[in-house]
């Protein structure tokens, strides 16, 4: 991923002191060369010019101590798991050391073992450190001193460990941070000269940045932690940077590109699509029409932001857009994050489309072979008109006749070159992208900031509110009461299990117990199970069965988080709600609250009051604002986490957080787009260097972005 030669780029493996098993370890943190191993940055420092002496320790606020190991336990207790603790001492005191469920750190420690540590100082009959950083001095005994010796380290080994700052490297499973500090070492001395510079001098100048030896010199061995400091700050910018660039490479080719199409409204399609609704379209609804019908007329092409809360109705904005272009003589394409979600467009959708003569398919990763290449035929000659996919839709084979509109779903789930990705399937064809998930105003101009914003503020007439309460969990009797009563009331029911990784078997099974268990208890009542493993084809049956009320219970995983719009569901019930983000729970209870009931989310926990889950929570019960709530996650667990799962829109930075570092977000950002401003296509030769790194960046999907 990152500009290196071809030495760089061998297998991390070889690197003196790594070898194949610590190399699979490392492949966990993402470092598979010795290029990406330097830019392996750590997770904190810790400063030994700060240790203090044990008895002068204060508390309640962070310290770093030297001592000896004293004493070690390893206790399995019954509702915390597994407690780390040592006991350190340094002549003027001792301290206890405790972690929480760390079995890497089960056979850590030794007694007589020197140590540092550093961490948050509390008091509970002695002084405490509750999981803190440490660091083990590796003693000069004969068999290390040996080992070491072996490998030529002796001279590294006395130089890791004058420096007084201690760099902290995310960990896992068989690697110590001395296994990688001493890599470090050798891997700077031997490789470091061999980076290319990735920023222009005038950058580097401008803000006081480090060159690119220095900076990781300084990320790995600073001498002073404000070293650090700067050299990470360069890694920030330059990461924004290079993102920005994107943005801005579309913004502008697009302003400039007159080549879009002029496709008007000409009622053929629309005004019967519209006549066939069985609900009159809000003022809201029209109001984002009219700007997009706008859009659409004009010569240059639309590139459009729609924002509108869960259940605001936003889906069918996008079938009239999309109408448009076909009543125009082009096809239309729409990309869901999920399968789940393409499919429930394309079964609620094709039959009123194919009463207007419009022809619709569902492509996604589980469409079959044979079935595959017919719908490739059929979108290569445009025999069909529109398509409903999830990213399979991107995938090279799909050729369109005429791509006059693409329209994004969800589209935080998506990363800005699967947008451009589906852009590319046409030739400067519309664009429409809509999102439920607010963000902040600053990070959204930035992040969607080649894209313009329409809102979609109310919802539709008639809704009822949705009331959401916390449960605990020895009250569990009373919701299953509750759900009884609501059966008789023919309402209908997601019970919801934290299947946040389809990958987790683990939860697969407590998601499959539930589905058991409420089948027993509930025998009256039809109950289904879905989740990311059910096949395709089940999964649609099952899904059409809930819809058409075949189903009373579904018990489900997160796999209905986005999207999913069946009006009668008007329970939820929500288990383990301490798993999950604010703005995914939100998402969640966008499921119901879409019909004329009062709708009710009820989350089942056993987290107690006065605990920051509980507050959290609680919260929740209280908000039913998007907003509010996206801002709170901001708040509590940082951007990368608004979005829930690991999938989300914002582009997963290796080095950069939103929050903490908007500032740089900004200065990039101008940098990128007034360079763009002035090079459009970077074709002179001051930004030779940007333009090669740019491209070696972001390889072969850099035709996606028209430049050069
Ligand atoms: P979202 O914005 O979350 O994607 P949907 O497009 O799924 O919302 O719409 C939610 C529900 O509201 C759907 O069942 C849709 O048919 C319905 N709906 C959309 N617009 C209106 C309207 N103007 N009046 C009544 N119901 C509407
Ligand atoms: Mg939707």
């Amino acid at each position: 991923m990152f500009t290196t030669t071809s030495t760089l780029e061998s297998p991390v493996q070889y690197l003196k002191g790594i070898g194949p098993k610590k190399a699979k370890h490392l492949k966990r943190l993402n470092v598979e060369t010795i290029g990406d191993f330097l830019f392996l940055v750590p997770r904190r420092y810790i400063d030994r010019s700060n240790i203090v002496k044990i008895r002068e320790l204060p508390l309640d606020i962070e310290g770093t101590i030297f001592g000896k190991i004293v004493a070690t336990n390893v206790k399995i207790t019954k509702n915390k798991g597994l407690l780390v603790t040592i006991l350190v001492s340094d002549n003027t005191g001792v301290l206890e050391a405790i972690w929480f469920n760390r079995p890497d750190l089960k056979d850590k420690f030794r007694v007589n073992q020197k140590i540092i540590l550093s961490g948050i100082v509390t008091f509970r009959y002695r002084k405490q450190m509750i999981n803190p950083f440490y660091e083990i001095i590796p003693e000069n005994t004969n068999s290390s001193r040996k080992s070491i010796a072996t490998n030529n380290f002796d001279q590294s080994f006395k130089f890791v460990y004058t420096g007084g700052i201690i760099p902290i490297y995310p960990l896992t499973e068989g690697l110590t941070n001395w296994d990688i500090r001493r890599s470090m070492r050798y891997a700077i001395d031997t490789y470091c000269n061999d980076l290319n510079e990735t920023l222009p001098i005038n950058i580097l100048r401008k803000y006081n940045f480090p060159n690119i030896v220095q900076t990781i010199q300084n990320i790995h061995f600073p001498e002073k932690i404000t070293d650090a400091q700067i050299a990470y700050k360069r890694l920030v910018f330059e990461e924004f940077f290079y993102f920005e660039l994107i943005l801005a490479l579309q913004k502008l080719n697009i302003l400039r590109s007159t080549k879009g199409y002029i496709l008007e409204d000409k009622g053929i399609l629309t005004q019967k699509f519209i006549a066939s609704l069985p609900f009159k379209l809000t003022p809201g609804q029209l109001k984002v029409l009219d700007e997009i019908r706008n859009d659409m007329a004009r010569p240059r092409p639309m590139n459009r932001l729609l924002q509108g809360d869960v259940g605001s109705g936003k889906t069918v904005i996008a079938i009239y857009a999309m109408l448009i272009a076909i009543e125009n003589g082009y096809q239309a394409a729409l990309m869901a994050p999920t399968e789940i979600l393409a499919e429930q467009h394309y079964f609620v959708w094709y039959q009123r489309l194919k009463e207007l003569g419009v022809s619709s398919c569902l492509l996604t990763g589980s469409t079959k072979i044979k079935e595959r290449k017919l719908l490739y035929e059929g979108i290569r000659t445009g025999n069909i008109n529109l398509v409903f996919g999830t990213h399979a839709l991107i995938e090279e084979n799909v050729m369109f006749h005429k791509l006059g509109i693409a329209v994004v779903d969800e589209q935080h789930r998506f990363g800005v070159m699967q947008r451009a990705a589906l852009l590319n399937k046409g030739i400067n064809p519309d664009f429409l992208v809509m999102t439920a998930t607010p963000i902040p105003r600053t990070l959204q101009l930035t992040i969607y900031g080649d894209l313009d914003v329409s809102k979609l503020v109310e919802k539709p007439p008639g809704r009822k509110k949705t009331i959401t309460r916390i449960v605990d969990e020895k009250n569990r009797s009373q919701v299953y009461q509750f759900i009884k009563e609501s059966l008789t009331k023919k309402r209908q029911i997601y019970i919801v299990c934290p299947l946040i990784d389809e990958s987790e078997k683990m939860d697969l099974r407590a998601a499959i117990k539930t589905y058991q268990e409420i089948q027993s208890i509930f025998k009256e009542a039809r109950v289904g199970l879905i989740h990311g493993r059910i096949k395709s084809s089940e999964r649609i049956k099952i899904m059409e069965d809930f819809r058409n009320h075949q189903l009373d219970i579904l018990v489900t995983t997160t796999v209905i988080e986005v999207g999913i719009d069946i009006p009668n569901a008007s329970i939820m019930i929500i288990e383990h709600p301490e798993r999950f983000g604010l703005s995914q729970l939100h998402q969640l209870r966008g499921r119901i609250g879409r019909g004329t009931e009062v709708s009710y989310c009820i989350l089942i926990t056993s987290v107690g009051p006065n605990s920051i889950a509980y507050e959290r929570l609680k919260f929740f019960e209280q908000t039913d604002d998007g907003f509010l709530l996206a801002e709170k996650d901001l708040e509590i667990r940082g951007p990368g986490e608004i979005f829930g799962t690991r999938q989300h829109g914002l582009p997963d930075f290796h080095f950069a957080d939103l929050k903490r570092d908007e500032h740089l977000l900004f200065k990039a950002r101008d940098e990128a787009f007034s360079l763009i401003e002035k090079d459009p296509r970077l074709e002179r030769s001051e930004n030779q260097l940007i333009r090669n790194t740019f491209l070696k960046r972001f390889k072969n999907r850099i035709g996606l972005l028209r430049v050069g």
